[in-house]
């Protein structure tokens, strides 16, 4: 069998990569060990900007209605009582989808799953353990695979392999590529309750910053709560299977509500770790999600780093195939998606730490700094603010190295004058939005290589967005990337040829 894609897992990385390169009318075959969704709930929360790649995969719909809306953050002391408050209003952000969601990550997969089936493009196939992938000097990659419930064996040939494999990923050791640590290992136990009792507890994320017992609380549904407790020394996540001294532990939030009224979904012990992988790819072989990256989940970016892995690659891979792109801008995946996810697990470890940290640096974030951050609202807004560092210069990022620029940054995702929101309009192609009236000519250019040209109006979201980041024109990739601005039309319409990817996405009506 011969497929110009294998995605190895089917996690919600391999989901959405799977499922966009599905929507650029490329060929995929995912392959998952296990026969259906993995059950054990982990991630919890996702942006907007995490909501608006599930957009892109035409989830959104999906999507709100097994979410739900977090009310912000509370930074505690040891004693409950409330150190510093974030608020986070319901309204939309800069993205066009809520700022903070609750879920559950199997209701999650689910929705990825049904999504991948609707492409019909893209094939999952489910008990195939991937067992070795070689790569030759030329020619497509082989990929071995046994079925688990047969026991036959299988080679399949790919053009590219996309290794989404989670954390103990074969395909990181196909390519001889190793973790590199950033220095973070705590264990924590990890509990989720079903319960129809209200708790009665605000509902927003609650972090406990106690270097005894740094702890997190939140509700994440209708019926399901979530805890995460840092284990001490000489304790271990078995201990709590003990329902009294589970109970002892989640007593301050359950209060009177009886045992028998809280159903234990599962405890669990995990041992939080911050990691990056040294390389990303070798020639036909790329790594996404946790087999690329892991983080601490205190500001629950793990999953959101694999589905951006995904958006950022998946249109380059669609173009590269469809003969629409070079070759080198596959180069341009791991110059720009390594050092965003860093910067985010760096934020994680300092979350984790000003929970954790104790002595006078403990003491000090948690009783000084934490009370007083929301007397200001410029420090509170950056707390509550969920837009992502900018991506590094590279060949589809063009960056002026001392100039401040809009390139790099992901664009609004703005209402435009006829209701329907950018990326609609966009439906995965490029896009030049420009606040300069364009010529024939360079509507022209615009349209003959299949881009959309998006002209502002002085009062609206996007106008505004060109003017605060001091240039007149941007050309945005279709991962709602900025890859360059100018304010000369006629300059960024000639860049525009070599960066072209043709969409199988119908705009929205
Ligand atoms: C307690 C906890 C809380 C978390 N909270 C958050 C949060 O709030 N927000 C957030 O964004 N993230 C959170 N995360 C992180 C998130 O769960 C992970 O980052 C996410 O699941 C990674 O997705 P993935 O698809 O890359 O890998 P995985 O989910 O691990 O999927 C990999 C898939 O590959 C399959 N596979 C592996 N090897 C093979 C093989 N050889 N052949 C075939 N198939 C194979 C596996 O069966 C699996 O289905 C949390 C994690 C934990 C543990």
């Amino acid at each position: 069998m011969k497929v110009p894609v294998v995605v190895v897992g089917a996690g919600p990385t391999g989901l959405a990569a799977a499922t966009l390169l599905a929507r650029y009318g490329v060929e995929c075959v995912v392959l998952e060990r296990w026969e259906s969704v993995f059950p054990q709930p982990r991630a919890v929360h996702l942006d907007d900007e995490v909501y608006r790649i599930l957009g892109r995969l035409g989830l959104a719909g999906e999507f709100a209605a097994i979410s739900w809306h977090c009310h912000g953050l509370r930074l505690l002391d040891p004693d409950l009582r409330v150190l510093a408050e974030f608020r986070r209003a319901p309204d939309t952000g800069r993205h066009g989808y809520p700022r903070a969601n609750m879920f559950d990550q199997p209701d999650l997969e689910r929705i990825l799953r049904a999504g991948l089936e609707a492409t019909r493009t893209a094939t999952l196939r489910s008990n195939a353990e991937v067992t070795g992938i070689v790569q030759g000097g030329v020619g497509p990659v082989r990929v071995e695979v046994t079925d688990r419930v047969t026991g036959e064996c299988e080679t399949i040939h790919a053009d590219y392999v996309l290794g989404c494999d989670g954390a103990n990923s074969l395909t990181r050791k196909a390519i001889g590529a190793a973790m590199t640590d950033l220095k973070f290992d705590q264990r924590w136990l990890v509990v989720d309750i079903a319960t129809t009792a209200d708790l009665g507890e605000w509902e927003g994320v609650h972090q406990v910053c106690d270097p005894g017992r740094a702890a997190t609380y939140m509700r994440i549904g209708k019926t399901r709560y979530r805890w995460e407790f840092r284990l001490l020394p000489g304790e271990n996540g078995g201990d709590f299977h003990d329902r009294d001294r589970l109970h002892r532990l989640i007593g301050p939030w359950t209060g009177e509500i009886p045992a028998d009224e809280l159903e234990v979904v599962r405890v669990a012990e995990y041992t939080f770790r911050a990691q990056v992988a040294d390389r990303w790819r070798d020639r036909r072989v790329f790594l996404l999600g946790d087999a690329a990256h892991l983080t601490p989940p205190f500001v629950g970016q793990g999953m959101g780093a694999g589905l951006r892995d995904a958006v950022n690659l998946a249109w380059k891979l669609a173009g590269v195939l469809g003969g629409t792109l070079p070759e080198q801008a596959l180069d341009t995946y791991e110059a720009e998606r390594k050092p965003h996810a860093r910067a985010m697990i760096r934020m994680a470890k300092l979350i984790g730490t000003a929970m954790t940290e104790g002595g006078r640096l403990g003491e000090l974030l948690r009783r000084v700094l934490a009370p007083r951050l929301a007397l200001f609202p410029g420090l509170s807004v950056h707390v509550l603010d969920s837009e992502t560092p900018p991506l590094r210069r590279s060949g589809l990022v063009v960056r002026p190295r001392l100039r401040r620029t809009l390139a790099g940054r992901l664009c609004p995702n703005a209402l435009l004058d006829d209701g329907r929101r950018l990326d609609d309009v966009a439906a995965g192609r490029f896009a030049v939005v420009t606040a300069i009236a364009p010529t024939e000519a360079e509507r022209a250019a615009v349209e003959e290589y299949g881009a959309v040209l998006v002209t502002t109006r002085r009062s609206d979201e996007l106008h505004h967005w060109l003017r605060a980041g001091r240039t007149r024109a941007a050309v945005i990739r279709p991962d709602g990337t900025v890859l360059s601005t100018s304010n000369s039309l006629s300059r960024l319409c000639l860049s525009l040829p070599r960066f072209t990817v043709r969409s199988n996405v119908a705009p929205t009506p």
